[in-house]
């Protein structure tokens, strides 16, 4: 595609990009299932929909699913190359017995009014937890949630929080105010990172997606768009979900694949995440599972513009100018509106898709290339 193209790709808002993915299907006569959510609206009360398309056979045996607007505003990246995909024809000739399903927006109240969290305040990638349970994950969060939302986001109770964080970060060090922030909390539902108490429509949505779309998947790979993690335009992927599923995202997408659990990634560990709901979902399936994480400002300003949001719809007003200036805050945050930044984005996309495609469809041959390479040569032994 041609650069202009590239750009055009991605979007100003989700019904922008909502239209766009409508459009790219329909030129290509690909029918779009849309789930409206019923818990809902945007900014000026419209219908909020995720969106889905399947390319290739019904219920395919290898398969991989491109999922974008996990949190809300980072959705903006992952729709660009979603509808780059299709208007390009990019999965016109496809492998046999290999499909592809886009979800488009699976936060989209999110999407669509510039946050990260769902309509419950809820951090959708924190809340696949086992509801079932009495037990939830514990985080330090309780002892920052009084300096993370202050009454007032300037004067001097804003200071005094701000004071208070940094003191924090001081005794404890900044990896351990980052997970205390955001490694997920149960407790405080006008708080950051919150996990939520129940299972929230874009979660039953997204199960309910795979079972109706992978039933019959043997290989599948997932590559959920994210932003907001690491330097402006580069793509971290971050591994997640049982061991099983780690080793395929490393094998398929290359050994800089980072954990996590390990202590690899730029991100905290995490409770409650998308990709052990995926596999919980589908059992019998080999999945490499990744998150495209790609970022955008330094870790301070991202957290900043998050805690700005979160105090806006607790305890400011939305369409004040300082709402406003919030707004044009957090979307930076995770939507640089450069075009360098979308040629970045695109192109790692593009890489990432067709290395997932080899994986599921090549890889039980490139893994006995593998094992054979190791077995000492003759010319060793001698
Ligand atoms: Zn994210």
């Amino acid at each position: 595609m041609s650069n202009s193209d590239i750009i055009a790709s991605f979007s100003g808002n989700y019904f922008e990009a909502r239209g766009k993915f409508l459009s790219a299907c329909a030129a290509r006569s690909l029918s779009v299932e849309s789930r409206r959510n019923p818990h809902a609206k945007g900014p000026d009360g419209e219908e909020l929909f995720t969106d889905i398309v399947q390319i290739g056979p019904a219920n395919p045996k290898r398969a991989l699913l491109l999922i974008s607007g996990t949190h809300g505003v980072e959705g903006y990246c992952g729709s660009g190359p979603q509808i780059g995909f299709l208007r390009e024809g990019r999965f016109d000739d496809l492998p046999p017995e290999t499909g592809i399903v886009i979800v488009h927006a699976i936060n989209p109240y999110g999407f669509a009014h510039d946050r990260r969290v769902n309509e419950d305040n809820i951090d959708l990638n924190r809340n696949f937890l086992d509801w079932s349970k009495p037990d939830r994950p514990t985080s330090d969060y309780g002892d920052i949630h009084a300096h993370v939302l202050p009454d007032d986001w300037d004067g001097p109770a804003m200071e005094a929080a701000n004071a208070a964080l940094a003191q924090y970060i001081a005794d404890h060090g900044m990896p351990a105010f980052q997970a205390a922030i955001s490694s997920g909390q149960y407790e405080h539902k006008d708080g950051v990172f919150y996990g939520g108490a129940a299972a929230s429509w874009s979660n039953t949505t997204l199960r309910s997606i795979l079972t109706d779309y992978l039933s019959d998947v043997e290989t599948l790979a997932i590559i959920d768009f994210h932003t907001g993690l690491g330097p402006y335009g580069i793509c971290e992927l971050i591994t997640a979900g049982p061991p099983r599923q780690k080793e395929l995202a490393a094998q398929w997408w290359g050994a800089d694949v980072t954990d996590p659990e390990a202590g690899t990634s730029s991100s905290a560990a995490l409770d409650g995440i998308n990709a052990m709901g995926i596999a919980e979902t589908l059992p019998e399936a080999k999945i490499g599972f990744i998150a495209a994480e790609y970022g955008t400002r330094d870790v301070p300003t991202v957290l900043t513009a998050l805690r700005a949001d979160n105090w806006l719809y607790h305890k400011g007003d939305v369409d004040s100018a300082q709402g406003k200036r919030i707004k044009a805050q957090i979307r930076d945050a995770f939507y640089p509106e450069f075009d360098d930044w979308k040629e970045m984005i695109w192109n790692r996309a593009g890489q990432l898709v067709d290395l997932a495609i080899d994986g599921i469809t090549q890889g039980e041959r490139a893994q006995g290339e593998r094992a054979q390479s190791v077995q000492p040569q003759e010319s060793d032994i001698a």
